[in-house]
């Protein structure tokens, strides 16, 4: 039976990767940092309780991560976790640099000096690319990162791809683009127009208040990204592959769905200065076809749909 370790199972995408690999027959190991983090909620909304051997692993603890591998010997470990806050990272970027990479650095390690054949996933994100000339954004286009979470993530990426050429250690990096499902966490973006907007709905709050609206992302749907994440690790070499919509979409249109979609007022929106980053990408979209092609990964979803599926499942779920 395989397998799999998955740091940050506490996160959005841990729980829908657990899921994936239990229905592909996977024994799923979850590594969070401390229980208290774990929310059995989302297990249970995913119908997995239960289903997911939870164990305590500091990445930052190299012991704790050997002890980890030599229990279970793992075929295959996504490294989701991470603090993956653009926003927060300005705010603790030693914390952040510090954890993003050095995490990665005890993965690659131990399975080095272990000589295990445990191939890793690692989340990458599209963020790196920061202050890009060309779009689409590919698997070649130069790292500028612009935030201490892009260098943090520019970091790992090298290191993947350094473990990789120097010890033939398989490291596959998924460079993913922003992804979101119910599971997200409401300082989010995506989830906290969502959230925000119901509770004006119901009178629950007076405004959604946000920082510049006028920049473009290129937006999909979790449960599906962490599919890609699995057909990677699945391939006879690692590789490096943008997941990614291939489309990007202003901040403003997803603000002007929702409240259509849930009859708000436009005057409920209030644009803060002072939530403004001290350095903001314009423009973001990548091209998928590379993982398309090599993974025979589907994606078809445009951002609007997603958005209503989003909706409705915060609607089914409002308390
Ligand atoms: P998430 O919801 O933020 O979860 C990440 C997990 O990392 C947390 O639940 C936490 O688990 C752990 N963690 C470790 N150190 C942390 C720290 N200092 N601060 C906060 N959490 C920390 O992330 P996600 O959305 O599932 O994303 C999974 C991975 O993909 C992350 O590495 C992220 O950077 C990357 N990524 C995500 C997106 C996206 O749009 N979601 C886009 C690009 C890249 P414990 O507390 O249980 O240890």
């Amino acid at each position: 039976m395989k397998i799999a370790c998955i740091s940050g199972i506490t996160g959005q995408d841990g729980p829908y990767l657990a899921k994936l690999l239990l229905s592909e027959g996977y024994t799923v190991v979850g590594l969070t940092r401390s229980y208290n983090n774990v929310n059995f909620n989302n297990f249970k909304y995913l119908d997995i309780d239960g289903q997911i051997k939870i164990e305590e692993c500091d990445l930052l603890d190299f012991s704790s991560i050997i002890k980890i591998l030599i229990k279970y010997s793992p075929s295959e470990f996504y490294n989701l976790g991470a603090q993956s806050s653009v926003g927060m990272s300005f705010e603790q970027p030693i914390g952040t640099i510090t954890y993003n990479t050095q995490s990665l650095l005890n993965i690659l390690e131990s399975i080095r000096l272990l000589k295990l054949d445990t191939r890793v996933y690692q989340a990458s994100s599209s963020e790196m690319f920061g202050k890009v000339t060309n779009l689409p954004v590919t698997e070649v286009t130069p790292l500028h990162p612009l935030s201490p979470y892009a260098i943090s993530k520019a970091s790992a990426y090298w290191i993947g791809i350094n473990y990789r050429e120097s010890y033939d250690i398989y490291c596959t990096n998924g460079v993913l683009f922003n992804h979101e499902s119910y599971l997200r966490s409401s300082n989010f973006f995506v989830k906290k127009v969502i959230k925000t907007s119901l509770d004006i709905k119901h009178g629950r709050a007076d405004f959604l208040r946000v920082g510049n609206i006028d920049i473009k992302r290129d937006f999909g749907y979790a449960p599906d990204y962490v599919r890609a994440m699995w057909l990677s690790l699945q391939q006879d070499k690692a590789n490096d592959y943008i997941i990614c919509s291939g489309t990007s979409i202003y901040l403003r249109e997803i603000i002007t769905f929702v409240f259509d979609l849930l009859k708000i007022p436009a005057d409920k929106l209030v644009e803060d200065k002072e939530l403004f980053r001290p350095t903001d990408i314009e423009d973001m979209y990548g091209d998928n076809s590379k993982a398309k092609r090599l993974l025979k990964w589907d994606y078809s979803k445009s951002f609007f749909e997603v958005l209503e599926l989003l909706v409705s499942e915060e609607l089914k779920n409002y308390k």
